[in-house]
Formats: C-alpha cells, structure tokens, sequence
C-alpha cells in the first residue's frame, strides 16, 4: 500500500493481503433518530509488513470517533470473568504479590480484572480512556486514570510513585496506532523484576480458522510472536514466556520483562521456531486467506438464501463489531436477518452499523420463535449455546458461520 508505514517498525514493504473495501465503523451502534443521517465509512484493507512481519489494516480511524460512544462493558461476559479470575489467581500465588505490590490494567474498562487483585489484597491501577465506564470501576473501587496508555502516561505514572509489579494488557494492544509507544510505557512502568502480561488474537489462529470478521477499524494489529518479539526487543524489554489460548478465537498471551531480567522459557523458542516452520514470517502465508474469505461468504449467504426460500425466519445473536463486519463484508442485511438480539442493555434499542439491523434483549428469541439464529458472537458458542438451551429445545437452531459455516 503505498504511502503507509508499519505501525511496529516504520517499513514501507507492506504489500496487501485482504480488502474488505469501505465499510462504518463496527461498534457505531446506531440510535434509531439517526437512521436518515450518513454514516461514516473507511477503508479496510489488511497488509504484512515484510520487515517485521505485522499484519495490520492501513487506516488509522482518530481514537475521538472510536471511543465517543463505546457500548463495550467486558464484565456481560462470564467466560471472560472467569478468565480474568483465573489468571489473577495464578500470578498473585507465582509472583508473590501482596500488600507491597502493584497490579496495574491498561485498558481496563468498568474493573473486570482489577477486582480479583483488589479481592486479593493487591493494590490497583487502571488506566482507561472511556471517562463513562473508568466511573463504573471508581464506584466499585478500582483506582482508575482516564487516559491512552502510552510512555509519556506511564513516565508520570512512575514520577507520582507508582511503579507496576505486573500491567496487564488484555486485547488492547490491537487497538493502539503507536505501537513503540505503548511498548516504552511497559518499560517505563514496570519495577525492574516487574512484568507485563499482553494478550492478543493470534494472527495464526485468524488464518487458519478464516476469522475475518475479527478485521475491523479499532484492530489495527494482528500479532504473531514473531512480529511481537520485534517490536518488543526494540523497545527495551524482552520475551519471558508465551501460551496460545483458545480464548476469542485463539489468543496469545505473552509474558515481557526489562531487557536483561530473565531469559527466555522454552515454549519461546519453540514458538517462534513454529512460527518459522509454518512460514507466519513470510507473506507466502498469508496468499490464499482472501479466497479462504470469498469462500466463506458464498456458502453462509447461499444457506440463508435457500432457508428464506423455504419461508423459514432467520434472526441473529450478538450486536459485536465481529458481527458487523461480517453483515457488512457479505451484504446480509433486513431483507436476510429480522434482527439481533444482544444482553447488553447499551446496545438493545440500537441499531447495527450499515445493515441497520435491530438489536433486541436475549428473551425476544422465546417470545418470537424464529427457525434459525445465525451466531455472530461464534467466539462465544459454549456459553450463548447453554444460555440459549430452553430455545434450542423448542426446535430453534443456530448458524455458526466461522470457521465454517454449521447448523447446530
Ligand atoms: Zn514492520
């Protein structure tokens, strides 16, 4: 793409993989006055930067228009409070933490995670740019600074004493355009034996499962260990330790330290030795993933069409940006779908981006009866699944459309 630089390193090699052409913003839930008004749209185009081997789209949508009327409150979801609880009680036991110690978030909307440190003893630091839901965690005692995580935010962090035992970043590094930044305010953060634990979507797991609907504006990047062990090293601070998750999809979490304090776990090594071997760091990797996605579309938007055909109503479960990108990237819009239903109250009454679907509460599925549910929050299936049991047992299936497309 000519003219854009990698957001990691700065190269300009950065040929594309994927264009899912001009599309509105995935979390600009509509209000219904708003429907005769124009929508926004950008481009999004996926590239692979062959210096550093990020994945990453190419616009940069302000942070101001992304973050205005953010509807995403993580705590709705119980499989990531139990994974948040999880991980607090391993890292507290292993590392020791008590009284003494600081646990710090980047990004950590309404106190999800903080609170099972708080639970624990630990004290507590978030940092979240949504003033709205940094309140919600302030009301339930979750120190919390309303700003973007960068070096110049963790460098007046540090000089007013804090200084972080560990800082959790949870699915926040996609979102942010200044990478090296980010990566320096970890290092300027952190006591020196002090560690950050990133998680991100696994660039890997994206290809292999054709998790395209997961490409939308706020997500920037796309990870593989390679391209973070890049990024990292330049910025002071070296790899620990690595696990991949099945969490949204496929996860990485990876453990950094101060450049110098703790070598490297196997399981580093033996990724990024992978990561070689499956060819991750080569675009060659990335070559078929657009027909992976064309492929998809023709056999979901075939399947709802024969369903329509045969007078069956289909409705769909989950108002999450992956759920617009996809209605949008494959045209599945009012005369498909008759709406989506969501549990978060922020979004019911609302309508989706560009399809303008409307998103009502869970309950409207029994109430209503329709034959067919196409599950947008796939990443969610165990749960919404069980949830929806007293639905199912009624006759009423689900569509799960990726990583191929299944009636269930
Ligand atoms: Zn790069």
């Amino acid at each position: 793409m000519s003219g854009f630089r990698c957001r990691s390193c700065g190269g300009g090699r950065v040929p594309l993989i994927l264009s899912l052409g001009k599309t509105p913003l995935a979390n600009a839930l509509l209000r219904p006055d708003e429907l005769g008004s124009t929508e926004a749209s950008y481009p999004l185009d996926l590239v692979f930067c062959e210096d550093c081997t990020l994945v990453q789209i190419t616009e940069t949508v302000p942070p101001a228009r992304l973050f205005s009327d953010y509807a995403y409150f993580s705590s709705f979801s119980d499989t990531m409070l139990r994974h948040a609880e999880a991980l607090v009680t391993r890292v507290v036991s292993t590392r020791g933490l008590d009284e003494q110690s600081l646990a710090a978030e980047v990004a950590s909307n309404d106190g999800y995670l903080l609170q099972y440190y708080r639970a624990a003893g630990v004290p507590v630091l978030g940092v979240e740019p949504a003033a709205n839901i940094a309140k919600v965690a302030e009301e339930r005692g979750i120190r919390t600074v309303v700003d973007f995580f960068g070096e110049a935010l963790a460098g007046s962090l540090k000089a007013a004493g804090d200084a972080a035992d560990v800082i959790h970043a949870n699915n926040v590094m996609a979102h942010v355009p200044d990478l090296p930044g980010f990566a320096r305010g970890f290092a300027a953060l952190l006591k020196q034996d002090g560690v950050a634990i990133v998680e991100v979507p696994y660039v890997k797991d994206l290809i292999d499962h054709r998790e395209f609907d997961t490409i939308y504006h706020e997500h920037l990047s796309y990870f593989s260990l390679t391209a973070l062990a890049h990024l990292f090293t330049r910025c002071g601070l070296a790899l620990q330790d690595v696990e991949r998750l099945g969490i949204h999809g496929g996860s990485l979490r990876v453990t950094v330290g101060l450049a110098g304090r703790g070598g490297p776990s196997p399981a580093v090594a033996a990724l990024l030795e992978e990561e070689r071997n499956w060819g991750v760091t080569k675009l060659a990797f990335y070559a078929g993933f657009a027909d992976a996605v064309a492929e998809l579309r023709t056999s979901l938007v075939s399947l709802l069409a024969d369903l329509r055909r045969q007078g069956k109503r289909v409705a769909a479960y989950g108002a999450a940006a992956k759920g617009s990108t996809l209605l949008n990237y494959f045209g599945i819009g009012r005369d498909v779908l008759e709406y989506v239903v969501d549990r978060s109250p922020h979004k019911q009454g609302r309508l989706m981006p560009g399809v303008h679907l409307p998103i009502a509460p869970p309950a409207r599925l029994l109430e209503d009866r329709p034959d067919f549910v196409l599950l947008l929050t796939w990443n969610f299936a165990d749960e919404i699944l069980e949830q929806q049991a007293d639905f199912r047992r009624g006759g009423g299936r689900f569509i799960i459309p990726v990583p191929e497309v299944r009636v269930v």
